[in-house]
């Protein structure tokens, strides 16, 4: 009998395995369908001896201490700072828009923040209530470089133009007067010394967890005793897609390796004009690795595949609340994660809710409690 049966091994149901384990001392089982540790920030060295990310670039950020503090005890971190640059009218430049992308794309020589502030201030749309991720763009930095930098790239992604989707997409990249060319400003950036399952492997490795992989939690739910669930995976299918499928936004990835040292000059290189692939990821500028060869990762955007990306648009939280609603009448079931509570998470945010489900646990159950 385990204590608790946690499905997914990603950094949800990684965090709270480790945590119920090593501070209660409770049995955990994890089970993953996949065939490794890690969830969607999994990674692995390729055939040619290259880390790769096989599920798209993953760039650790955040601004909790706490959560550096908590993930410290099981890596060494390397750091880094994220640069992204888009493929935009035949140039290679800066995204987030800058004072620089600016500069470039119109042949300008700005040099104040003022100056620039006045430049979008001319061309930014007055749009009365910012609702959707088209009006957060158009507002700031108008039409034009709207078009340049986000409508196809979004298209492409989402399969849903700007304007159908929620706010919260396009306002993760901000735009700036400044020259900052940061992907992220958060105070703490970095990647895993050892890579991101190096750390999994290390959290999940005590005594009282257990892992078994390519396990699917439906084909064992009723055959391995266990009290309680910690659930990780898609929140509509744990309840068999009762009142329809929420909408998750898939990738195919396509992983090269070349013959050649380097093939571009920073990590992530995003297409929003052509292409049918959204970005070109090199890992080499992520992981310091040095290599006479270089591995890239194309990526697909689709609608079939994993789930990768819950789709923020105000009828599908509508639909996850008729869920949400079903999960928190469900005794003895914690759901967490991306998929679990579908929302558009980075990594330290799902830590962050794993270590807070974690102490609502400490909370509320005595250890070794029966259900
Ligand atoms: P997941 O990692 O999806 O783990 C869920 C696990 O549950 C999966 O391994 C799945 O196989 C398993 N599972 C599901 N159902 C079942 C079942 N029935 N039985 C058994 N197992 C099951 N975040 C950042 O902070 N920085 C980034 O740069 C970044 N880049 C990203 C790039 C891409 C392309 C994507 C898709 C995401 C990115 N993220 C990034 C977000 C990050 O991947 C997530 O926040 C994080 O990995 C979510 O962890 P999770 O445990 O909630 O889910
Ligand atoms: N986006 C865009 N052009 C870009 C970068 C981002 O249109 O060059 C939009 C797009 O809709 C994307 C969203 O902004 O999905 C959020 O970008 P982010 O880089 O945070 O996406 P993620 O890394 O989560 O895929």
């Amino acid at each position: 009998m385990f204590d608790w049966l946690v499905v997914g091994a990603g950094f949800a149901g990684s965090v709270i395995a480790e945590r119920l384990a090593s501070q209660r001392g409770e049995s955990v089982l994890v089970v993953d369908r996949r065939n490794h540790v890690g969830g969607n920030a999994y990674d692995r060295y390729d055939d040619a001896g290259l880390l790769i990310h096989q599920y798209g670039p993953h760039i650790f950020h955040t601004n909790s201490e706490q959560i550096v503090d908590y993930l410290s005890q099981f890596t060494e971190w390397r750091p880094y700072e994220h640069r992204v640059l888009a493929s935009v009218d035949g140039q290679l430049l800066p995204i987030p828009i800058n004072r620089t992308t600016i500069n470039k794309l119109y042949g300008l020589n700005l040099t104040t923040e003022e100056e620039v502030e006045a430049f979008l201030a001319e061309r930014g749309e007055r749009i009365e209530e910012i609702r959707t991720s088209a009006d957060v763009v158009l507002s700031r930095v108008g039409r034009d470089l709207y078009e340049k930098f986000f409508r196809g790239y979004t298209r492409k992604q989402w399969g849903l133009d700007p304007s159908e989707l929620d706010k919260q997409v396009t306002a993760r990249v901000p735009t700036r007067a400044n020259e900052d060319d940061r992907y992220f400003t958060d105070s703490f950036q970095a990647m895993p010394a050892g890579g991101f399952t190096r750390m999994f492997e290390r959290m999940l490795s005590h005594p009282n967890i257990k892992v078994m992989l390519q396990t699917d939690f439906r084909d064992i739910r009723d055959v391995i005793p266990h009290r309680r669930v910690v659930f990780t995976g898609p929140v509509d299918e744990y309840f068999d897609f009762r009142f329809g499928k929420l909408p998750y936004r898939s990738l195919q990835f396509e992983h090269v390796t070349l013959e050649e040292e380097w093939h571009q000059p920073v990590a992530v290189v995003n297409y929003p004009q052509d292409r049918d692939y959204t970005r070109i990821t090199e890992y080499k500028h992520l992981t310091g690795q040095q290599h006479p060869k270089t591995s890239i990762t194309y990526e697909y955007p689709s609608d079939i595949g994993d789930p990768y990306y819950p789709v923020p648009r105000e009828e599908n939280q509508e639909l996850y609340r008729q869920y949400k609603h079903l999960a928190d009448a469900t005794p003895n079931v914690h759901f967490i994660g991306r998929l679990a509570t579908y929302r558009y998470y980075n990594m330290d945010q799902v830590v962050g809710q794993a270590l807070a489900e974690f102490r609502r646990i400490q909370e509320s159950i005595p250890v070794g409690a029966e259900v």
